[in-house]
């Protein structure tokens, strides 16, 4: 019955949007698709395409409207157009590099669930994502295997329900918002009928990507359940943070949820500390916490952003410089049969 009214709820709700508006999923299925198109619309010379032919091969470039607004014209050293465009270098195959660097295949006990540390879960809540992050440790993930229906997430909540240690559910993805607000109301309401959990963390990089992800629809589950909230972002550099992501945020937090963020040490996007301190400066300012800095996972067709972690201690040792310790992001990495991150 709850069900039906949050569902007719979002229905009814009108979108701020005007007519000339595209809505978030209009937006998400314009997203630019292919790495001619890309180059193109960046001024990028031809010399790319061949590269990015390549890498596009290996995982399908994705890059919407709305972020690709934010990538200045004819710089190939963007940092936000690094993170997105394919290169040739995808194709190299270094020692160490490998599908699976988290070995989560070996952690679902349900399907769609992925349970490795004391106390909480991720939840895979949609294998869809709205961008494709060429550093991403998900490119090789099987989704085909791991996005549940309805009937399919018995499993997973049956496992929740049985296991009174844990107190947190995370979705996760590819990217959970990617799911629409039907099937995420009915997950959390599923969710919050279980006593022993008292979170919903979500892992998302939607509001920033698409701001217009965090719509009425969104901020009527969210505000609703009777769980505490914390909302994950994804950033890796201040320039993703326009205005349109400040206003995203501030609905998110008006709907009750905290806001954190994680991000990728990144060569030529974010390795150097004037990169970092603006983040965490802008996060703050956007009303988000910093949370983790990840050292990349060595996931095949990545290497080209490694930065050692040698120099990644160096850097946040600079940072601590600059900015007040509530600013400053752990450093982690995720290394495979450990308890937790491992802090650097
Ligand atoms: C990162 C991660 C979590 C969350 O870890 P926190 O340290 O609580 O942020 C939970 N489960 C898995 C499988 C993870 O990879
Ligand atoms: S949004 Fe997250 S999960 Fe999706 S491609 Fe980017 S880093 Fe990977």
């Amino acid at each position: 019955m709850q069900e039906n009214i949050i569902i007719a709820a979002s229905e009814t709700q009108s979108h701020r949007h005007s007519m000339d508006q595209p809505t978030w999923q209009q937006q998400l299925s314009n997203a630019i698709r292919d790495p001619q198109i890309l180059c193109e619309r960046l001024g990028l010379s031809r010399d790319w395409l061949a590269g990015a032919q390549i890498g596009h091969e290996l995982f399908d470039v994705c890059v919407p409207e709305a972020y690709l607004n934010r990538i200045a014209y004819a710089d190939i050293n963007d940092p936000l157009l690094r993170q997105v465009i394919p290169l040739g270098e995808e194709a190299l195959t270094p020692h160490g590099y490998v599908d699976d660097p988290l070995e989560e295949a070996q952690h679902r006990p349900a399907k769609g669930l992925i349970h490795k540390y004391a106390g909480r879960v991720l939840l895979i809540a949609s294998p869809n994502c709205a961008i494709n992050c060429r550093y991403c440790f998900r490119r090789h993930f099987p989704y085909s295997d791991n996005s549940p229906s309805r009937a399919q997430w018995q499993e997973a909540l049956d496992y929740l329900r049985s296991d009174t240690t844990i107190h947190e559910a995370i979705l996760s993805g590819g990217d959970p918002l990617a799911a629409n607000d039907r099937q995420l109301a009915w997950l959390v309401e599923q969710l919050e009928s279980i006593p022993h959990l008292k979170r919903l963390r979500i892992h998302t990089r939607l509001p920033v990507v698409i701001p217009d992800r965090v719509d009425d629809a969104l901020l009527g589950w969210l505000a609703s359940t009777r769980l505490q909230k914390v909302v994950v972002l994804h950033i890796n550099h201040a320039n993703e943070i326009d205005q349109a992501v400040v206003d995203a945020c501030a609905r998110l937090k008006q709907a009750g949820a905290t806001l954190l963020n994680q991000s990728v040490l990144l060569r030529d996007v974010n390795d150097d500390v004037t990169t970092l301190a603006t983040l965490s400066e802008r996060l703050f300012e956007a009303g988000i916490l910093p949370y983790y800095l990840h050292v990349l996972d060595p996931v095949q067709g990545a290497a080209h952003f490694d930065v050692p972690d040698s120099e990644a201690r160096e850097l946040v040792a600079q940072l601590r410089d600059y900015l007040p310790g509530f600013l400053m992001p752990r450093l982690v990495r995720e290394i495979p049969g450990r308890e937790s991150k491992t802090p650097l």
